[in-house]
């Protein structure tokens, strides 16, 4: 069978365009399937990936696309893919451009999954019109940033006292809130008082903050207010797309697509990269995650290109 494209690649964000400019460097013909905006849009900046440290998550797209340039055998197209399904050795995948265009049918050797994670914030005003500014999820991304300054930090038991146990490297004024009762055991409580972190149980309300985004207080249901310059929360996160479960790849028991050590999802052919995986999760990870997968598939394409 004869197949549009050696490679898929679906998302644009870092480790889908990574993963492009390797394939394309090794003269695959790829399409891109760019379904939108990266999971960090909402940042004023991308820390901690080298050489472009504070760019902004737009900028960093953009001088990726623009790198793609000179590789002829790439194709990037606006184009969110809805259905994926295996034909022969490979896929058949249909997407759409805008809501009002056809859809639009393309068959690849193997397809590359960097589609990404989506973070689910608390259902409370303020939450998501601060996000990436004031409400934070990392402090490896943003803690510099807001180092030494007063910080909360969201959630409740295991979870919310390892955040804010962390977070206390970056500043010595660090509130754990717990919106409602916290959960947490006697050990977790002594070691946050042993690192002079307080605990408030109260029922949160919303939080205030800048027309820019940055936070001003948090306010709780009785009214009061607590003046804080960030909060950090580990927000739980679903899938950006169903693709992998609906063709039958296998999910971890947190929510990811399970690969195997060549990033190899359970179905043959079908890979995957980025956030989408388990694993830490920053962009430059993203990135190298990309190019090893287009690594190990270029070398798949290869041995099925030259058999023994
Ligand atoms: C607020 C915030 C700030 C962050 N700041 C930092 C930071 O400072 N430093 C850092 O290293 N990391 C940061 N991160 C983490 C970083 O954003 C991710 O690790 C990184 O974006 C992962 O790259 P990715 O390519 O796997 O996914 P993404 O960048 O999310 O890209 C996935 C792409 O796939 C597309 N897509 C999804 N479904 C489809 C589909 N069906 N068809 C076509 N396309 C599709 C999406 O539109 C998206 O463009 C931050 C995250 C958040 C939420």
């Amino acid at each position: 069978m004869d197949f549009d494209y050696d490679v898929l690649v679906i998302g644009a964000g870092s480790a889908g365009l990574s993963a492009a400019l390797t394939l394309g460097r090794c003269l695959r013909r790829v399409l891109v399937a760019d379904g939108g905006p990266p999971r960090n849009a909402a940042s004023p900046g991308v820390h901690g990936f080298l050489t472009r440290d504070g760019i902004r998550p737009a900028e960093l797209l953009r001088l990726g696309h623009e790198q793609l340039a000179p590789y002829e055998t790439v194709t990037t197209q606006c184009l969110h893919i809805d259905e994926l399904v295996r034909v022969g050795k490979g896929f058949r995948a249909t997407g759409h451009g805008t809501a009002d265009d056809a859809p639009t049918t393309v068959t690849a050797r193997r397809v590359l999954l960097a589609t990404g994670v989506s973070d689910i914030l608390p259902p409370l005003p303020g939450f998501r019109e601060l996000w990436g500014r004031g409400v934070l999820h990392c402090p490896y991304c943003h803690g510099w940033e807001v180092r030494d300054q007063p910080l909360a930090v969201y959630g409740q038991g295991r979870t919310v006292t390892g955040l804010a146990l962390l977070v206390s490297r970056w500043s010595r004024d660090v509130i754990v809130v717990t919106d409602g009762p916290g959960h947490l055991t006697p050990n977790a409580r002594r070691r946050l008082r042993r690192e002079k972190i307080g605990v408030r149980e109260e029922p949160l309300a919303r939080l205030i903050g800048t027309k820019t985004g940055e936070l001003r207080c948090l306010q709780f249901a009785d009214g009061s207010e607590l003046e804080r310059a960030a909060l950090f929360l580990h927000a739980p996160q679903h899938q950006r797309t169903t693709l992998a479960t609906d063709i039958g790849a296998r999910l971890t028991s947190k929510g990811a697509v399970w690969v195997d050590s060549s990033l190899q999802t359970s179905l043959p052919g079908l890979y995957a990269a980025g956030d989408t995986k388990p694993g830490t999760q920053q962009a430059l990870l993203a990135a190298a995650d990309g190019n090893r997968a287009a690594i190990v598939i270029n070398e798949s394409l290869t041995r099925e290109e030259c058999p023994r």
